[in-house]
């Protein structure tokens, strides 16, 4: 049955998931949802004797169903190969009573590999099947980790071309090393002087500059997005719950049937939101467990029922959570207001108003399989140092987030139910903070000889995105002010 997607703000848009994708955003400001959530049509056990790649297409095609089963191969062939150093793609380590589900094995070794490595093929499929003539330019601007990843999906990629903006103080070296490495003769890396609302609001700037639109147009141009609002960056998050409950009933874990929890270390919400896609297409899912730092406003969201992000920003240790706006809370919203888009455009107004909304009473009944909590920078690294002297194994400090929620969670209830853990970063990338945790006397280091001694305690190789860019040439180095990110886009493009 076809999927067509509409706007969270307006029921009467309907678009094929080709379109979706090269729009990113609807152009009311919402995003688009699919107009019903289908059902898994492969049995369990069928699912859980296919590898990674398999599942990813069971699962996609019910969500893309414009894509040709070749086209939407050829895509997932392309995506999942040796840039992951492991051929299971997703492994699962069963660690301290819990399963992590590892999803760093990409190219930029952060989960976001797991859906960027795919959309950049579902792009360029999209628009040949829209007779889209133009170079596709995405922009994004990042606070690190979305940034290479998507470099690093859309390097060499015919037909596109990607311009990634980062505040130039504000990345750790590893993150800013990373970027400035980047090979492709298709990329192209800006620092600004300025934070990353600063480079978000630039973003946003050009993208609705109607007359810089249509002068790419004119030279052959167009811009789209590759930002986590992307329905393409949300669907290949959903194949991986599906694919840990497939290796948990064939290493005879569970039987099929039997309920897992899911543990989710949250920002934007996206990750999350895809775990609830596949319960709500029967993947027998019990708790969503959802997982903050100290920027806990989600967490206060579930107690209370209001969302206010009217409040300090906490820069922590696990950067890529800090977040006030969680902007895919917003498909959520649409679906337990009962695909109202009216009732969830108007809260989204109160959002952007006063920076704040309250749910009814009634959609608040629908979010009773969400658990929510948070944990501090303190318990973060307890659980880090706890972990790893217990069991050896060493967590980022975003997934040690998530575990100490999940031990927040079953002390509160001493549910033993089988938990996956979404571990979402490499303990490399975030080599400094688990440093510290585990012994104060690392702090010394410098920033290689950490990834070092990380290797040798840990007893894991230093992963290949790290060992590259020890030596890797810088290859970009323009940096500008805030106001000049427009005329870096037409200086790179070559716009007359
Ligand atoms: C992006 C990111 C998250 C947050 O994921 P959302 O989908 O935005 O909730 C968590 N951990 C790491 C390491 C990330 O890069």
């Amino acid at each position: 049955m076809e999927v067509l997607y509409n706007s969270t703000r307006d029921n009467d848009i309907h678009v094929r998931a080709s379109e979706a994708i090269l729009k990113g955003l609807s152009e009311d400001g919402g995003l688009f949802v699919p107009d019903h959530i289908p059902a898994l049509d492969k049995s369990l056990a069928e699912l859980s004797a296919m590898n990674y790649q398999e599942v990813a297409y069971e699962v996609m095609k019910l969500y893309l169903t414009d894509f040709t089963p070749e086209e939407l191969k050829g895509c997932i062939a392309k995506a999942y190969d040796e840039k992951f150093d492991t051929e299971v793609i997703a492994p699962l380590v069963c660690a301290g009573g819990a399963y992590y589900l590892e999803l760093f094995h990409g190219a930029t070794i952060a989960f976001k590999d797991m859906a960027l490595s795919l959309l950049p093929h579902l792009m360029t499929v999209s628009a040949q099947k829209n007779k889209v003539k133009n170079e596709i330019v995405i922009l994004t601007a990042t606070s690190g980790d979305t940034g290479k990843a998507a470099l690093a999906g859309f390097a060499g990629v015919e037909g596109t071309k990607i311009i990634v903006f980062y505040p130039k103080d504000g990345v750790s070296p590893i993150q800013e090393r990373q970027m400035i490495t980047q090979k492709g003769e298709n990329t192209y890396v800006v620092g600004i002087h300025g934070n990353f609302d600063d480079a978000q609001t630039g973003v946003k700037k050009i993208f609705a500059d109607k007359g810089l639109a249509e002068k790419m147009d004119r030279q052959g141009f167009q811009f789209s997005s590759a930002n986590s609002i992307n329905i393409g960056r949300l669907v290949p998050q959903i194949v991986y719950y599906v694919y840990a409950y497939g290796r948990l009933m064939a290493e005879g874990k569970i039987a099929e049937g039997d309920k897992i929890h899911v543990v989710v270390p949250t920002g934007n919400f996206g990750n999350i939101l895809a775990a609830y896609y596949a319960k709500n297409m029967g993947l027998p899912v019990g708790k969503l467990i959802c997982a903050s730092n100290e920027n806990k406003v989600l967490y206060d969201f579930f107690r209370t029922s209001v969302y206010d992000r009217n409040r300090e920003f906490v820069l922590t240790s696990s950067p890529s959570m800090d977040i006030l706006i969680s902007s895919n809370l917003e498909r959520l919203i649409y679906r337990i207001a009962g695909n109202d888009a009216g009732k969830n455009a108007e809260l989204m107004k109160a959002l952007a108003g006063e920076g704040k909304y309250r749910i009814t009473e009634e959609m608040r009944k629908e979010l009773g399989d969400f658990y929510g909590n948070y944990a501090s920078g303190q318990e973060t690294s307890e659980m880090i140092r706890a972990l790893y002297e217990n069991t050896g194994y060493v967590l980022d400090t975003h997934t040690a987030v998530a575990a100490c929620v999940y031990r927040k969670y079953t002390e509160e209830t001493g549910d033993r139910t089988p938990t996956v853990i979404a571990s979402t970063a490499s303990p490399f990338k975030f080599t400094r903070s688990v440093m510290n945790a585990i012994d104060e006397k690392y702090d010394k280091m410098s920033d290689f000889e950490l990834v070092d001694e990380l290797s040798s305690i840990a007893n894991v190789a230093v992963p290949a995105a790290i060992e590259e860019i020890r030596t890797a040439p810088v290859l970009h180095d323009h940096v500008c002010g805030k106001e000049e990110m427009q005329k870096a886009v037409e200086e790179f493009l070559g716009l007359k």
